[in-house]
């Protein structure tokens, strides 16, 4: 770890390289061997009762999580002062993406380590940290997370439950009905947020046996079977004071800095999903034979196979280089600041519109795995008693639970405006330097090696992401904030340029580490995503100016005309490049990266 604070989004403004990326290769042992306890955890003691897990039957969840804390694997994120083992987010990551072979145990174990824990952990006072966290580390007491309500999911600050002090001062008085929550029958502490005279949204720390506390009948759900999804009823329920979390009115800055958490480790559990995707799809296709010959042999299946390494390579790449960045700005604290949780939460905080890419690319390139996995499985892949229908339908979720996709395109590019305009970042500044540049030269950079003009791409469609971005803000100013369409769009072309920049950021450092010939399939990989991202970017930024210009005809003209000058794209062979993905693939049975 360099120790080094870098600003959130600020590699949309940096060239392509410049700076060092946690890459997944640069763990060290001790991380690695994490990550194999919890693989170890998952095949040894999960797998065997996947279907019991799947039946809900009594115990069998709640006691894999108790052993999972024998072990230490809920304890990692916690300090040691509190029970825990005091690990960094590398650490939970290498976790969160081997803890992924069974999706309702991923959900149910990712709960309780993520939102569950994590409100106490950041927002509780030594004493309520002192009581629960060694018990959450454990497994002793299993956690989970009340915010969503019949009425209010999206919009979670609309939420109806009331919170009302006691007569005597000592209880608030709690009553109201939350929705969806995940380990809700299980749960023995649950953050619960509320609104205080029906006013002051605020974050509670419940246990399931506080008088008027109940859980409702479970979900059923299209996937995720064997996790538990029910209602928490408050009714009357008794909470004392001193189980109020954090401050009075004050319960968002909980709610969405722990959903910041929970969706970067969402996005790093989509990549153990998306890889054991590929190791049960390409171990189908060699034994299924076709017209003679196996599956694997078919170029259409290899393609799909190839397609599906690509994806995984760039998100795991993401979700690793999220991971060390905020180890790195946690690293510049002072461990023994008696803000230095507050501290750490500023880090979070930073990384917002990180932590919203990392769910959405997560989310969906688990989805189109796990939709490629079972296309190339053909009919098998729909009958229940091949795994990769289950992962199909496990995936979906992830792109609605922690903000739904919509909400979190719609953080990135309001948060990044947002901090523009109080002048965190350059936005302004770069827009009128890409605008000297249409008019004298965009530089090139001159890197020795084979991703040269790669760099050079990237590095364009940086500036193509702002310059749409700034088309779109010139024409609807401060009122760009309702133009959703716009915003999702934006979104996209941001989230874009970070996975581009850091698979390449990943695949330099490697080149540079190890020499062009051991990076085939890295630099397959970064090649092929890039020159069908950049194409895909250049599409979608001509209509996205046509949508602006709304039918003027000069005003698109112009903006087509520096789209053209911005990013060109002249498309690579790719064929070669897939086949060797492929069929490192199958040699392997498994994601050869
Ligand atoms: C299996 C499961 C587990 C869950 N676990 C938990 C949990 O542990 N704790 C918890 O608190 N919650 C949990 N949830 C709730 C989950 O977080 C919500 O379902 C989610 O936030 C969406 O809210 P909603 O379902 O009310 O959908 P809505 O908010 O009604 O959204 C419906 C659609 O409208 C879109 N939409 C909404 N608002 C806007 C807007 N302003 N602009 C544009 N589009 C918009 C959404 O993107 C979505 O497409 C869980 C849900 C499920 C299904």
């Amino acid at each position: 770890m360099s120790g080094q604070f870098r600003q959130g989004a600020s590699w949309l403004l940096t060239e392509v390289g410049k700076d060092k990326i946690f890459i997944a290769e640069d763990m060290n042992d001790e991380q690695k061997a994490f990550g194999q306890t919890a693989t170890d955890f998952v095949t040894k003691e999960v797998i065997p009762v996947s279907e019991k897990i799947e039946k809900k039957e009594a115990g069998v969840s709640v006691n894999l999580l108790k052993k999972a804390g024998e072990i230490g694997l809920l304890m990692a994120g916690i300090p040691e002062a509190y029970g825990g083992l005091g690990m960094n987010k590398v650490t939970t990551t290498a976790l969160s993406e081997n803890a992924t072979h069974q999706g309702s145990w991923t959900v149910s174990y990712m709960c309780h380590t993520g939102i569950g824990t994590l409100p106490i952990l950041y927002f509780g006072n030594k004493e309520q940290k002192e009581k629960y966290l060694p018990k959450l580390a454990s497994g002793e007491f299993i956690g989970a997370y009340a915010l969503t309500e019949a009425g209010s999911g999206s919009d979670a600050l609309a939420a109806k439950t009331k919170a009302v002090l006691s007569p005597d001062g000592k209880h608030y008085i709690l009553n109201g009905e939350k929705m969806f929550i995940t380990n809700g029958a299980w749960a023995d502490v649950i953050t619960v947020f509320a609104k205080v005279d029906g006013e002051h949204f605020t974050g509670f720390i419940v246990e399931k046996d506080f008088p008027g506390v109940s859980h409702g009948k479970e979900e059923e759900k299209m996937g995720i079977h064997g996790s538990s999804t029910t209602t928490i009823v408050l009714e009357d329920a008794k909470i004392p004071v001193e189980n109020v979390l954090g401050e009075i009115g004050k319960g968002h800055k909980i709610a969405f800095n722990v959903l910041n958490i929970g969706r970067w480790k969402l996005g790093a559990a989509c990549v153990g999903g998306c890889k054991r995707v590929i190791e049960h799809t390409v171990k189908y296709v060699k034994e299924r034979k076709q017209f003679g010959q196996p599956l694997a042999d078919f170029e259409a299946i290899q393609m799909m196979i190839a397609d599906m390494v690509i994806k995984t390579y760039i998100t795991e790449s993401m979700m690793y280089r999220y991971a060390g960045c905020l180890d790195d700005a946690i690293d510049t604290l002072d461990k023994t600041d008696a803000e230095y949780e507050k501290k750490s939460l500023k880090m979070i905080e930073e990384y917002a519109i990180e932590a919203s890419i990392a769910k959405v690319f997560g989310s969906e390139a688990l989805d189109e795995v796990a939709d490629l996995g079972v296309q190339a499985h053909g009919g098998y892949g729909y009958i229940q008693e091949y795994p990769v229908e289950r992962f199909y339908r496990n995936s979906r979720i992830n792109r609605i639970f922690e903000g739904t996709n919509e909400i979190n395109r719609m953080i990135i590019p309001g948060t990044l405006l947002k901090r523009a305009m109080k002048g965190e970042i350059d936005l302004m500044g770069e827009i009128q330097r890409i605008l000297s540049q249409l008019k004298d030269g965009f530089a090139e950079v001159d890197i020795p090696g084979t991703l040269n003009n790669k760099v050079n791409m990237v590095n364009r469609a940086k500036k193509l992401a702002v310059y749409v971005s700034g088309v779109a803000v010139q024409k609807y100013m401060a009122d760009i904030k309702d133009r959703q369409s716009f915003l999702l769009d934006m979104a996209d072309f941001i989230i874009e340029v970070y996975a581009m920049d850091t698979a390449i950021g990943r695949t330099l450092q490697l080149l540079e580490k190890r020499g062009e010939d051991q990076c085939e399939l890295e630099i397959a990989a970064t090649k092929i995503y890039i020159n069908d991202t950049c194409a895909r970017l250049l599409n979608h930024a001509r209509q996205f100016c046509a949508n602006v210009a709304k039918g003027d005809e000069e005003a698109f003209g112009k903006y087509d005309k520096a789209i053209g000058r911005i990013l060109e794209v002249t498309p690579i062979c790719t064929l070669d490049l897939k086949a060797t993905l492929a069929e490192k693939s199958l040699d392997k049975e498994g994601y050869p990266i």
